[in-house]
């Protein structure tokens, strides 16, 4: 088996996804084969004292790393132009193990207010319990971030476009405004997939997915990667994640390595759709306002197009009647499945503010554009005149 082919780097994100970091046994195998292993034999007690100290290369334990896995950590490498990666047994694994292995108490975090439910959990309750002090401010005002650096600013985090109102940030400018008092930015970025933004050339340190979102792209099973500097991820990184047991499962990787093997065509047709069913619904009288990157109402559409190759394959919309409306629509579905993953082949419709954001408090959502008449819609891969022949029915009948 080889290192990554450092050629790799350097083809077209498509070819790459078929076959960046493909190792073959003797056998040669033609797809990826799945280690299913925990442990790994030595040849002699010399060989597994050599291995222990980093003086041989090869796999120890699959907590540390498994074959399967690697693959999946060095395809998403190529994809992402990342030095290193480590993939992580879900998103919030991902998040927890990025946040957590560069902190220490007195430190302080600056972090885009519009977040994932479970990432402001561990922003707002999880670090201040062990002595980090957090600030969250309104991720698309530059001067908030400016405002909210202190000397012992370590991370900076954020979303974008954010969930669910789909919000932009300036990657680029708050990178270099956090990196004034030497913070390292992470993103969070599975709503603009890897296909569509990549923060770490806008000048991101850390980027991390929630690979159970697009990258399954089957609603099959959970998992993450944290991708940046070889330094970041053998460092603190793979030191946090050794011993504190948020690794991927094997089979998990291999899933995720056939689903990478069609991202990017799922990602266009998913994201065509969404930018034909955001039209439908914008024109839609039953339809308040449409939240689309892609559409030139966005409020950062100019954004979206500098930073983002596509705008996505998610729509937020807000109808007249708040949430007793919103439900009556989601019900009068028929097609399109009420359910929170997203990312998945099967459209899927979510009422953020009784559902992924009921933990917050009204004003919290409010303050967020969370309004009860707020919905949120993974547009996947059906044909998109069935979708929106069924989105019309329902806004119509609700
Ligand atoms: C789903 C999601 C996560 C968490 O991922 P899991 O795989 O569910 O743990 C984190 N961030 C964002 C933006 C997400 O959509």
């Amino acid at each position: 088996m080889t290192e990554l082919d450092k050629t790799q780097r350097a083809l077209s994100p498509r070819t790459n996804l078929v076959h960046a970091g493909t190792w073959r046994s003797q056998h040669g195998e033609m797809s990826e084969a799945l280690f299913l292993t925990q442990g790994f034999v030595y040849d002699t007690a010399a060989a597994a004292e050599a291995r222990f100290l980093g003086e041989d290369p090869g796999f120890i334990y699959a907590r540390y790393g498994n074959p399967t896995v690697r693959m999946f950590e060095e395809r998403m490498m190529a994809l992402e132009g990342a030095e290193d990666a480590f993939a992580t047994a879900s998103g919030m694994a991902a998040v927890n193990a990025a946040l957590f292995c560069q902190l220490k108490a007195g430190d302080h975090v600056i972090a885009a207010k519009a977040l994932f439910g479970s990432c402001l959990y561990i922003l707002e309750t999880l670090l201040p319990r062990f002595g980090v002090e957090v600030t969250l401010v309104e991720g698309t005002d530059p001067d908030a971030w400016r405002a909210g650096l202190r000397p012992n600013t370590r991370v900076a985090f954020l979303e974008s476009p954010s969930n669910p109102t789909l919000e932009l940030i300036d990657v680029a400018e708050v990178a270099q405004i956090v990196h004034s008092v030497g913070a390292r930015l992470v993103i969070d970025n599975v709503f603009a997939t890897p296909m569509f933004q990549r923060p770490l050339e806008l000048g991101a340190d850390v980027v991390l997915y929630s690979a159970t979102k697009h990258i399954d792209g089957q609603g099959r099973c959970l998992g993450g990667v944290v991708l940046g500097t070889e330094e970041f991820i053998r460092g603190p990184f793979e030191g946090y994640m050794r011993h504190t047991g948020g690794a991927m499962s094997p089979f998990n990787a291999w899933v995720m390595l056939k689903g990478l093997e069609t991202l990017d065509l799922r990602c266009r047709a998913q994201a065509a759709t969404a930018a034909h069913l955001a039209d439908m619904l914008a024109a839609h009288p039953r339809v308040k306002r449409v939240l689309y990157p892609g559409r030139a109402d966005h409020p950062q559409h100019e954004l979206a197009k500098r930073q983002m190759s596509s705008g996505g394959t998610m729509i937020a919309f807000e109808i007249e009647g708040g949430q007793e409306a919103a439900f009556a629509v989601q019900d009068a579905l028929e097609i399109i499945k009420i359910s929170n993953n997203l990312g998945d082949s099967k459209s899927i419709i979510t009422h953020p503010s009784t559902t992924t954001h009921q933990r917050l408090s009204e004003e919290q959502r409010l303050g967020l554009g969370i309004s009860r008449g707020l919905i949120r819609l993974s547009c996947g891969l059906e044909d998109p005149e069935d979708l929106a022949a069924d989105l019309d029915q329902a806004l119509r009948r609700a």
